[in-house]
């Protein structure tokens, strides 16, 4: 079998924000996916815990990854059986496949779930927006890892 990509549009919210999520705390923010793009930032931090991580991937994002790919998978597997059901047909050893198989459920993706605000970045210029809870403490820039604390 060849390699299968696949691509997966996260949505965005009103003001082109994406939802991400920390893989390590669970601290949901977001983030214009332009600036996360940027070459000129190389890792993005949580702003919660300050720890660099590969993907802020949200647990809703990870579960459609995982039925998609599953999907392709199993389409491709009917398709090279029905292949072989072809090549086999009228031979001594004949090879039947079955319906196809049924498919996961692609949960549709909604672009939010959480009251967060936006806030910019004294250092940086950049903005994101943070849930009340993480605004109301202390955080780091996702960007340029400076704290920002939070005088209101
Ligand atoms: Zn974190
Ligand atoms: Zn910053």
């Amino acid at each position: 079998m060849s390699e299968y990509s696949f691509e997966l549009s996260i949505p965005t919210d009103t003001d082109g924000y994406v939802l991400m999520q920390c893989p390590l705390c669970c601290e949901m923010f977001k983030l214009h996916p332009h600036d996360v793009e940027d070459d000129a930032v190389f890792d993005i931090r949580c702003p919660c815990c300050g720890i660099v991580s590969d993907n802020y991937i949200t647990d809703d994002v990870a579960e459609l990854a995982v039925a998609k790919a599953g999907n392709i998978f199993l389409d491709e597997m009917h398709k090279e059986m029905k292949k072989l059901e072809r090549e086999t047909r009228g031979g001594v050893i004949q090879f039947v496949v079955g319906k196809k198989p049924k498919h996961e459920f692609e949960k549709r993706l909604m672009p939010t779930i959480e009251a967060m605000s936006e806030t910019v970045c004294e250092e940086c210029g950049k903005s994101m927006k943070l849930t009340h809870a993480l605004l109301f403490t202390a955080y780091c820039c996702p960007y340029c890892g400076v704290s920002n604390f939070n005088e209101r």
